[in-house]
């Protein structure tokens, strides 16, 4: 066999067009967070680039108001004003150097610049018949701890959800706080670990909804429920009171809306105030700049968490599931959120089975996009 690779293998993969589409997509049922957020629909930007060979690539970030400050009509420009048009005519194969590029192309637009990651990576691996997961060097595991969020108005509904997210096998379970009073979400803590048993993990996320005298009162009161950590009590810009909360508090605090960058956790970490940090491409600007974070991260000895925001599809749930598969120390699992859609942009939804995210098969993502649906599902901004 010959060790030579195949022209196919290293002549330059012109990109002949990219395509932002912005799609408004029905959740099943709403979603309540932190500080009296309400989702009824998701809303996501999806980028296709097309190679002059004919090959499509795919790829998806949220909008996310109170995370990014992306908009879906400002990440249409971002995409057809600024990245897109640095795309064209380039070598897709690059995607180290045009990463460089988009990252400096635009101040911030890092959900734009996450979809044309993926977009790139998707392309790259359908047309080197790879999958994401090789493209990024490999898996470090053979299954992720899959989380499933538990969000409602009420305690018993929350009960009921676990109860039923046990059943189908799922072991890490998400409450949504800062909502309720204190007290009551210190009731549905214990009510749900009763629910789900001593060895699922538990954890909490106040989306920045808590007050210091809240959370230093949710933290201690829940000793005994055995929460593995609480997810962004204060303002993302707030390191001082996370930092005070810190030294008070019996479980280790995570970094969200506070984890901006690769910067942003290491200055939070050096300062004490987290023991984690959710990771998400939207923040980070893409899939290799998360894997990056992801082994710096793992170096300062800090937990991980990979998700999307609510709600992405299973394009966005694709390349989430292959980077999980390949980031160290993702002690605190990832979090897809295509599972909380009514509808789905690919030809066979990815779900979670027995509580884990099994790789797709094949180059690229891994999945098969259904543009009757995108074409359904777009939205006239
Ligand atoms: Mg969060």
């Amino acid at each position: 066999m010959s060790q030579t690779p195949s022209r196919a293998d290293t002549a330059p993969l012109a990109i002949r067009r990219v395509d932002p589409i912005a799609v408004v997509l029905p959740l099943k049922k709403p979603m309540f967070m932190g500080g009296g957020q309400r989702f009824d629909h998701a809303q996501t930007l999806l980028v296709r680039i097309e190679a002059g060979n004919g090959l499509v690539g795919w790829g998806e970030a949220s909008a996310a108001p109170t995370m990014t400050g992306d908009l879906l009509p400002g990440m249409v420009a971002a995409v057809s004003d600024h990245l897109g048009p640095l795309l064209v005519g380039r070598n897709a194969l690059e995607r180290a150097r045009l990463g460089r590029e988009l990252a400096v192309a635009i101040i911030g637009n890092t959900g734009a610049k996450a979809a044309c990651d993926l977009a790139l990576f998707d392309l790259a691996g359908r047309h080197l018949g790879v999958s994401i997961v090789e493209l990024l060097g490999g898996a470090v595991r053979d299954s992720v701890l899959t989380m499933c969020l538990l969000g409602n108005p009420d305690i018993a509904q929350d009960v009921a959800d676990a109860n039923a997210y046990r059943a189908q096998g799922y072991d890490c379970f998400k409450l949504k706080v800062g909502v309720k009073r204190v007290e009551d979400e210190i009731e549905a803590a214990f009510a749900v670990r009763k629910a789900i048993g001593p060895d699922a993990l538990l954890c909490a996320d106040a989306n920045m909804g808590m007050t210091f005298a809240h959370a230093r009162r949710y933290v201690t009161g829940t000793v005994d429920a055995g929460l593995a950590f609480l997810e962004q009590p204060f303002r993302d810009y707030d390191l001082n009171a996370t930092a005070a909360l810190a030294r008070v508090s019996p479980l280790p605090l995570c970094a969200d809306e506070s984890a901006h960058s690769l910067e942003n956790i290491v200055e939070w970490r050096r300062a004490g105030a987290i023991g984690g940090a959710n990771l998400k491409t939207i923040k980070l600007g893409g899939t290799a700049a998360t894997l990056r974070t992801a082994v710096v991260a793992d170096s300062l000895g800090l937990a991980l968490v990979l998700a999307s925001k609510i709600a992405e599809s299973s394009i966005g749930t694709a390349g989430l599931v292959h980077l999980g598969y390949c980031m160290p120390n993702l002690d605190w699992g990832i979090n897809p959120t295509s599972h909380y859609l009514a509808e789905d942009l690919v030809r066979a939804p990815l779900t979670p089975v027995d509580g884990n995210s099994a790789r797709p098969d094949g180059p690229g993502l891994g999945i098969e996009i259904d543009e009757s649906a995108v074409a359904r599902f777009r939205a006239r901004l």
